[in-house]
């Protein structure tokens, strides 16, 4: 299954992963943890070159067995941050709701944490491997895939294995109908009184300005009474300046939040693709794409940490099975909603706010995150969309499949310095 190394103090691996983040280190644990191939994760020494410190936040669902991030066994328990078990949306009239997902919990993951964890597991399993390298190029050769790096010394490395998974970020995101970005800045507060409650996480707050285009919204996620992750969100299609996002922000955290008197101990800053974009899962006959490249961004959210996860596993039960092919990381049906939602928000056909207030008020907790979570069944589906505004949104998808894809410009990095 494993080809020599032609160069460098490398030795073997059936796979090689390109790209140590989200995608990388999930699909490298999943692979070693269960036996099922040894692995070589590329990842750039530390450095400018990296992306800075992230939060990835997702649900798991409780003891179900179908834990987001590691099928049903906890696995990255040591790298959570902080567990919300209550979800809360405020509509643009200021109307707080409520919901309690229950089994299901709200959790963030620090990236230098999750980082930390399985470096740590490759470290002491004998079939992982980290090798600070930035691959130059990837290409199949006979009998499986070759990645060209370079050393953190600046020594040339080839690898060769079976398969290589690649999650390094695309040049330019492929041809789309619609191609609105998710973009935020966010500060981790420190107030000087208690301002928070620990147990909620406000995943949507309508009450700032909405912008001409698209939508904007709060996001709270408190981490002790006096501390949270505050941040300022557009679903639009060009980033802010830093300056638009501070002053977003501070009229956020004063005006409607009321915090009172506050620091800010560090910021976090990000762009997320919302796209219909295909993205091509295979870059090769043993070369495949992973992560946000090989599209597993859900859409209509920007959530990606839960579905790298599934993937992982999938990837994992493909290889193990012998099978030379991967699965999607999401489903046809969940992609043509997320289509037709996406150009009902980008034409403005439908009021965003009010959109995603009401599929929190109307949808029972369980169900809309296993929708978010692109697991609900067809019937489930109908029954969500007849209380969307139905109208715009039929009418949005019996024009979407004549529409062409075409190609956008390059929306950046997905991240900006703090
Ligand atoms: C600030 C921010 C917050 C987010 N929050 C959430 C969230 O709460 N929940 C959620 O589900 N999603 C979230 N996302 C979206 C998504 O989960 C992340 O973008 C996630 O990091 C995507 O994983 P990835 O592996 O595709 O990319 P990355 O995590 O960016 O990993 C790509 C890796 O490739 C490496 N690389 C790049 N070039 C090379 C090269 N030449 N050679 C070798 N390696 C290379 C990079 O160093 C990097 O480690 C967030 C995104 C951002 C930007």
């Amino acid at each position: 299954m494993v080809g020599p190394v032609s160069q460098g103090p490398v030795g073997t691996s059936d796979v090689v992963v390109v790209g140590g983040g989200a995608a990388g280190l999930s699909l490298a644990h999943r692979l070693v943890e269960t036996g099922v191939a040894t692995v070589t994760v590329v990842e750039p020494p530390d450095g400018p070159a990296r992306p800075a410190e992230r939060t990835w936040c997702y649900w798991d669902h409780g003891d179900d067995g179908d834990d987001a991030a590691g099928g049903g066994d906890d696995a990255f328990d040591e790298a959570v941050t902080a567990t919300w078990p209550l979800l809360r949306v405020h509509g643009p009239d200021g109307g707080p709701i409520t919901v309690d997902p229950a089994p299901s919990r709200y959790r963030m993951v620090r990236s230098t944490a999750f980082e930390r964890l399985v470096h740590a597991r490759l470290e002491r399993s004998p079939g992982g491997r980290l090798l600070r390298a930035t691959a130059d190029s990837v290409r199949d050769v006979p009998g499986g895939a070759e990645v060209r790096c370079t050393a953190a010394d600046g020594r040339p490395l080839t690898l060769r294995s079976r398969y290589v998974f690649d999650s390094r970020p695309l040049r330019a995101l492929p041809p789309a109908r619609t191609r609105l970005l998710q973009h935020f800045r966010g500060w981790f507060v420190r107030t000087r009184t208690d301002r928070f409650d620990p147990a909620v996480a406000d995943l949507m707050d309508f009450r700032v300005p909405q912008p001409r285009h698209g939508l904007a919204f709060g996001y709270v996620l408190p981490l002790a009474p006096d501390r949270a992750l505050v941040e300022y969100t557009e679903f639009s299609r060009t980033p802010l300046t830093t300056a638009a996002y501070e002053a977003a922000l501070g009229h956020y955290a004063r005006e409607v939040l009321r915090l009172g008197e506050f620091t800010v101990d560090t910021a976090e800053q990000g762009v997320i693709p919302m796209t219909d974009a295909r993205f091509p899962r295979r870059a090769g006959a043993a070369v495949f794409r992973i992560g946000t490249a090989g599209g597993a961004t859900r859409p209509a959210t920007g959530y990606t940490f839960a579905a790298v996860q599934r993937h992982s596993r999938a990837i994992a039960a493909a290889l193990r099975d012998g099978r030379g092919s991967v699965p999607a990381p999401h489903g046809r049906r969940a992609l043509a909603m997320d289509a037709v939602l996406l150009r009902a928000l980008d034409t403005g056909r439908i009021d965003g706010p009010a959109f995603f207030t009401g599929l929190f008020r109307r949808t029972p907790p369980q169900r809309l995150l296993r929708f978010l979570d692109g697991a609900t069944s067809v019937r489930e589906e109908w029954g969500i969309g007849l209380r969307t505004p139905v109208g715009p949104m039929l009418r949005t998808a019996l024009e979407v499949p004549f529409l062409p894809r075409r190609p956008h410009p390059a929306p950046g990095t997905g991240e900006s310095p703090r």
